[in-house]
C-alpha cells in the first residue's frame, strides 16, 4: 500500500488529502500538523475550516485510509510520498521584509524529512513557493540524507476556497514539476499515478520544476490583476455615468477575454493574492526586473485604492461624518462559503471606518467575534513600507459589536455596507430593514449582490460598485 503523508493541515492540506483518500482506497493517507488544536478539530465533529462539501467527504474516509495526527515524525519516515503544505506567508522583517515569502516554515520542514527519514522518499511542493525554492530544498535534503535519495516535485495547489471540494474532484488541471532525470521522471509518474484515480490525463500537465513552481504565482498574479482591471473600470465608471456590470458582460462576451472574475467589488483578499503577487514583484527585482515588478505592483495599489475608495464613499455620502453613526457591516469572510478572514477587505474597511469614529455591527454567517476583535486589533503590516502599523485602540475596538443576524446588525443602523457576497443577503427582508433603521437608511453594496432599484423603491439611498449614483 502506498503511504502519503501530509505536513500542514491548513486550508490547503486537510481538503486535498481528503480528497485523495476518497478517491485512492488503495492509498494511506495520513495528515500531520504541529497544532494539536487544528488535529483535534479534524478528528471531530467540528472541522476546523468550513468549506461545502468537506464534511462528507472527510466523514466517508476518515478512520479507513484518511488519519489526522500530530505525529509527524513518525507519519514522514513511513511515507512513500511527502506532501508539504506549510504556510508560506509574507517576511515580515529583514531581507525582503514586506514582499519575499518566508520559508521559516518550509525549511523546518525539510530539516525534519532529512532527519527521520530511512529509505527514498518523493517530497511535493504544494505550498506556493518562489521560483527556484527546489533548489534550495533539494540542497537541505542532500546535505542531510544519510545516504537516501530524494525527488523534489512541485505540484502547486489551484483549489479556492468556498469551492474547494469541487475544485479537486474536477480541475482544470493538475501541474506536476520535476527533474528531467530518469529518478525525476519516475517521481512525476508516481504522483501521475495517484491524480490519475479521477483526473483525466489530459488535464494533468508535466513541466519542468521552475515552471510549475512560477505557474502558480503567474496564475493567482493574473487572477488578481483582472479583479484589479474591473475594480479600475468600477471607478472610471462611477465618474462617468457607465455601469460596471454592463462594461464587463460586453467585454466578457469577447472569447478571448472570457466572463469569469469580471465582478467589481470593494476589492479582493484571501491569503494568497496579495502574497504570491508581493512574492512575484520580489522575485522580479532581485532578477534585475524592476519594470516588471512595478508592472504587478499596480495590482496590488489598485486593490488599495479600491478598498480606500469605498470608504471614502461610504463617509462622504453620510455628509461626511460617520462619527458615532451605528453602520451594519454584512459580511466579514474575504469571500462567500468560507469563514476564513485572512487580508479580507473588510479589515480594512472597519479600520477605516473606526479611524472616523464610527459604531460597527458586524454579522458574518461563517466568522466568529473572537476571529474579528483579533482581525481588527491586529498590527497591520504596510507591504509598500515595511513597518508595522499601530493596532486599532483599546477604544476603536469598544466601538465594534459582533452579532449573530443581519437584522440584528440593522437594526438602527444609518447604513450598511456589504462586503461578502454571501447569498443570504440578496434575499434579506429590505423592507423590514428599512423600517428598522435611521434615516436616511444607505446602503454602500461593496459586491453588488442587491437589487439596488428595488431597495431604491424602498426608500434605501444605494451605492453599488461601479454603477451610476444616487441623485
Ligand atoms: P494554513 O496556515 O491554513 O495551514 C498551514 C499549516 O501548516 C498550519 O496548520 C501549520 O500549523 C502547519 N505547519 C507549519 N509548519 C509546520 C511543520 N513544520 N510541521 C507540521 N505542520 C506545520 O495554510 P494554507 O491556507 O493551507 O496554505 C498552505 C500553502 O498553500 C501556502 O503556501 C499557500 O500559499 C498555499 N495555497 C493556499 C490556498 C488557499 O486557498 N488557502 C490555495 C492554494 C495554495
Amino acid at each position: 500500500m502506498v503511504k502519503i503523508c501530509c505536513i500542514g493541515a491548513g486550508y490547503v492540506g486537510g481538503p486535498t488529502m481528503a480528497v485523495i483518500a476518497v478517491k485512492c482506497p488503495s492509498i494511506e493517507v495520513v495528515v500531520v500538523d504541529i497544532s494539536t488544536q487544528r488535529i483535534t478539530a479534524w478528528n471531530s465533529d467540528q472541522l476546523p475550516i468550513y468549506e461545502p462539501g468537506l464534511d462528507d467527504v472527510v466523514k466517508q474516509c476518515r478512520g479507513k485510509n484518511l488519519f489526522f495526527s500530530t505525529d509527524v515524525e513518525q507519519h514522514v519516515s513511513e511515507a512513500d510520498i511527502v506532501f508539504v503544505s506549510v504556510n508560506t506567508p509574507t517576511k515580515t522583517q529583514g531581507l525582503g521584509a514586506g514582499k519575499a515569502a518566508d520559508l521559516t516554515y518550509w525549511e523546518s520542514a525539510a530539516r525534519m524529512i532529512a532527519d527521520v527519514s530511512k529509505s527514498n522518499k518523493i517530497v511535493v511542493e504544494k505550498s506556493t513557493v518562489p521560483v527556484k525554492t527546489a533548489e534550495a530544498i533539494e540542497k537541505i535534503l542532500t546535505h542531510n540524507s544519510k545516504g537516501i535519495s530524494f525527488q523534489i516535485l512541485s505540484n502547486p495547489e489551484f483549489l479556492a476556497e468556498g469551492t474547494a471540494i469541487d475544485d479537486l474532484f474536477h480541475p482544470d488541471r493538475v501541474l506536476i514539476g520535476g527533474r528531467e532525470t530518469p529518478e525525476g521522471e519516475k517521481a512525476v509518474k508516481a504522483l501521475k499515478d495517484v491524480y490519475a484515480h479521477w483526473v483525466p490525463e489530459e488535464r494533468i500537465i508535466c513541466t519542468n520544476l521552475w515552471s510549475a513552481e512560477l505557474s502558480k504565482l503567474a496564475a493567482n498574479a493574473f487572477l488578481a490583476q483582472r479583479i484589479s482591471s474591473v475594480n479600475a473600470m468600477s471607478a472610471l465608471c462611477e465618474a462617468t455615468g457607465a455601469d460596471v456590470s454592463q462594461v464587463a458582460h460586453a467585454i466578457g462576451k469577447d472569447t478571448r477575454i472570457g466572463s469569469k472574475f469580471l465582478n467589481a467589488s470593494v476589492g479582493f483578499g484571501g491569503s494568497c493574492f496579495q502574497k504570491d503577487i508581493l512574492n512575484l514583484v520580489y522575485i522580479c527585482t532581485c532578477n534585475g526586473l524592476p519594470e516588471v515588478a512595478n508592472y504587478w505592483k499596480q495590482v496590488i495599489k489598485i486593490n488599495d485604492y479600491q478598498k480606500t475608495r469605498f470608504v471614502n464613499r461610504v463617509v462622504s455620502s453620510m455628509f461626511n461624518t460617520v462619527s458615532g453613526k451605528k453602520i451594519a457591516i454584512l459580511g466579514f469572510a474575504f469571500k462567500k462559503d468560507t469563514g476564513d478572514t485572512r487580508e479580507t477587505p473588510a479589515i480594512d474597511v472597519c479600520k477605516g471606518l473606526l479611524g472616523d469614529k464610527a459604531q460597527l455591527s458586524i454579522y458574518d454567517p461563517q466568522v466568529s467575534e473572537e476571529q474579528i476583535q483579533r482581525d481588527l486589533s491586529m498590527k497591520k503590516f504596510d507591504w509598500d513600507h515595511p513597518i508595522h502599523l499601530q493596532p486599532m485602540s483599546p477604544t476603536a475596538i469598544k466601538q465594534v459589536r459582533v452579532v449573530w443576524d443581519a437584522y440584528e446588525a440593522t437594526k438602527d443602523a444609518h447604513a450598511i455596507c456589504i462586503l461578502t457576497e454571501w447569498d443570504e443577503f440578496k434575499s434579506l427582508d429590505y423592507q423590514k430593514i428599512y423600517e428598522n433603521m435611521q434615516k436616511p437608511a444607505f446602503l454602500f453594496d461593496g459586491r453588488n449582490v442587491v437589487d439596488a432599484e428595488k431597495l431604491r423603491q424602498i426608500g434605501f439611498i444605494v451605492y453599488s460598485i461601479g454603477k451610476p449614483l444616487d441623485a
